[in-house]
């Protein structure tokens, strides 16, 4: 079978229809099923936590609290969030990772006692000053890392994030009475197994390059889903059983119990989500035919900000049978002021065109995997309000985020 029609009957159009329908086009849709047989793949780690910038919602937080996962946060925003969804501060529940902290977040996070995961030695400094005994961890860069794109490379020279020197830190942690709890070590997005054994080694040269006990290791996130090549898939039990042995090494050594934890955003919610536009134009311009969306980056910017691969299908407004053996090849733009706005581009911009069916105006186009880093990256670019969120659960669907009036949007400057 055709591959978009395998994809497309994979996400049930007529459900997709009928939400549709209900709440028009473009639309962010998500799969519960999804969440919760990614989550069930990574049963084995003690501890899962959810990396939510990749998707903040709060519906989506609390599938997570339900089946047994905890939840990062990187901003006072996310917190909240978390603390919305039903997770709990003093406990395991919320780590907040960042390489700064704002007095604001400060604040709340000494406020509900939540574990702080240090980037930098001015944040050993300022907890250190304000929240003595303040549980922490802290963020390895092991001095190189690894990435799908350069941009979410988080390992080595050019990265931003982590503490290099964990000796330094230790000694500063100690000066000011903080509590080390836990390691943490989150290279980049994408898995390669010689280069996470090199991964496995830094942990265990940082963890025992101090004395002291610690409850927690945690691998970071970077697990891959397949966007365009089923080589892409991780194999999440060589993957642990790596880790696992890096643990138990460690653990043996420092002479105590630590727990194994993973920190996915892509891997639990990617496949999970669609995002669903109509087509409003089909423009042919010399030899190349551009179809444009009622959809745009500021929407989804993966594709312009990293070149990345998603498959596109097509969806009939009537749900009538289309001619997989007769395909025009078409470029895929939206509805933006800036010549950028298309979502077949590769990493250096240059655009390629893909092949499907024949459509007509009024079809809809359903841009896959889009569940990570669709929604909670989206913007109000060209003053285009924010798009509804509907979750399918089952054979049902509610909607967990309502599309932003224009007015709402105007009303921070009135
Ligand atoms: C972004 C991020 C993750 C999740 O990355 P994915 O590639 O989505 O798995 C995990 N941990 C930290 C600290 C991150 O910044």
């Amino acid at each position: 079978m055709n591959i978009l029609k395998k994809k497309l009957n994979k996400v049930n159009p007529e459900i997709i229809l009928r939400i549709i329908k209900k709440y028009k086009s473009p639309i962010w849709i998500y799969h519960e099923k999804i969440i919760q047989k990614q989550i069930s793949k990574l049963k084995k780690f003690d501890i899962i936590r959810f990396a939510q910038k990749a998707c903040s919602n709060i519906h989506i937080l609390k599938i997570m609290k339900k089946n047994g996962v905890k939840v990062d946060a990187v901003s006072l925003g996310e917190i909240e969030r978390a603390l919305k969804a039903g997770f709990k501060g003093n406990s395991e529940d919320i780590v907040y990772t960042s390489d700064i902290i704002e007095d604001n977040t400060l604040q709340k996070v000494i406020l509900h006692k939540i574990p702080i995961n240090i980037g930098s030695i001015d944040m050993i400094k300022k907890i250190g000053k304000y929240s003595p005994k303040h549980k922490v961890w802290v963020r390895i860069n092991p001095g190189f890392g690894h990435g799908h794109h350069k941009k979410t490379n988080t390992g080595g020279k050019n990265s931003k994030h982590g503490i290099w020197n964990l000796k330094k830190a230790y000694e500063l942690i100690k000066k000011f009475n903080l509590k080390l709890i836990g390691l943490h070590i989150h290279i980049g997005s994408g898995v390669n197994y010689i280069h996470l054994k090199k991964v496995c080694q830094a942990m265990w040269t940082q963890a025992t390059s101090i004395n002291h006990k610690i409850s927690y290791i945690s691998t970071g996130g970077g697990l891959t889903i397949p966007y365009k090549n089923y080589k892409e898939k991780v194999n999440i039990k060589d993957y642990y059983k790596i880790w696992n042995k890096s643990r138990n090494k460690i653990s043996k050594k420092l002479d105590c119990k630590i727990k194994l934890e993973i920190e996915p955003g892509r891997y639990l919610v990617a496949e999970s989500g669609l995002l669903v536009s109509k087509i409003e134009s089909i423009k042919n311009v010399k030899n190349r035919t551009f179809l444009l969306l009622n959809s745009g980056f500021n929407e989804l910017i993966r594709p312009v900000l990293y070149g990345s691969y998603h498959y596109i299908s097509v969806l009939p407004m009537d749900n009538r049978n289309l001619d997989y053996s007769n395909m025009i090849k078409v470029i895929i733009g939206g509805p933006l002021c800036e010549s950028g706005d298309i979502f077949t581009q590769k990493e250096n911009n240059d655009l390629y065109s893909i092949k499907i069916p024949i459509v007509k105006v009024g079809d809809y186009i359903i841009i896959h995997d889009t569940g990570a880093y669709g929604a909670s990256m989206s913007s109000n670019y060209n003053s285009r309000p924010l798009i509804p969120e509907i979750l399918i659960k089952k054979n049902n669907f509610i909607q967990i985020r309502r599309r932003q009036t224009i007015q709402e949007m105007l009303s921070l400057e009135i």
